[in-house]
């Protein structure tokens, strides 16, 4: 993809500090971290998110970012990791090509979960069989 910001990153067009490669996978530092160390773990292959990845390219990636999060935790005594994918606009994605944020995180590093919303049994029982439909 011509204007892919991590295409070009993976051709070397545009300067990254890579922590990882092979021929399948990239692991970059992102240059907005949530905290020191936050790295991105992206497929070569181009595509847009979740919903469009090829299954084996995914598959690689995943074991990449439990790679990459044991050496974050190890290099930054990190407490914790989070694992974000943002897919499609309204979730936040920002560069449309898959990468998966593996963030390190601290007590009280000022982060805080989502806030979940109330809702009703009935409402889960219809979500939970309307999803199902889906997955048959
Ligand atoms: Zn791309």
């Amino acid at each position: 993809m011509q204007d892919c910001m991590f295409c070009k990153i993976i051709k070397g067009e545009i300067p990254s500090h890579k922590v990882y490669e092979d021929k399948d996978t990239v692991a970059i530092l992102d240059i907005r971290p949530i905290n020191a160390g936050h790295t991105l773990v992206v497929p070569k292959k181009h595509s847009t998110d979740l919903l469009d990845i090829d299954d084996e390219d995914l598959k690689k990636a995943i074991v990449v970012v439990k790679r990459v999060a044991k050496a974050i935790k190890e290099a930054v005594n990190a407490q914790g990791i989070n694992l974000g994918m943002n897919n499609g606009k309204a979730a936040g994605q920002l560069v449309f090509h898959p990468h998966l944020h593996v963030m390190p995180r601290f007590e009280n590093d000022g982060y805080k979960h989502w806030a979940g919303k109330d809702i009703s049994g009935e409402e889960l029982k219809s979500l939970a069989e309307k999803i199902k439909k889906k997955l048959l």
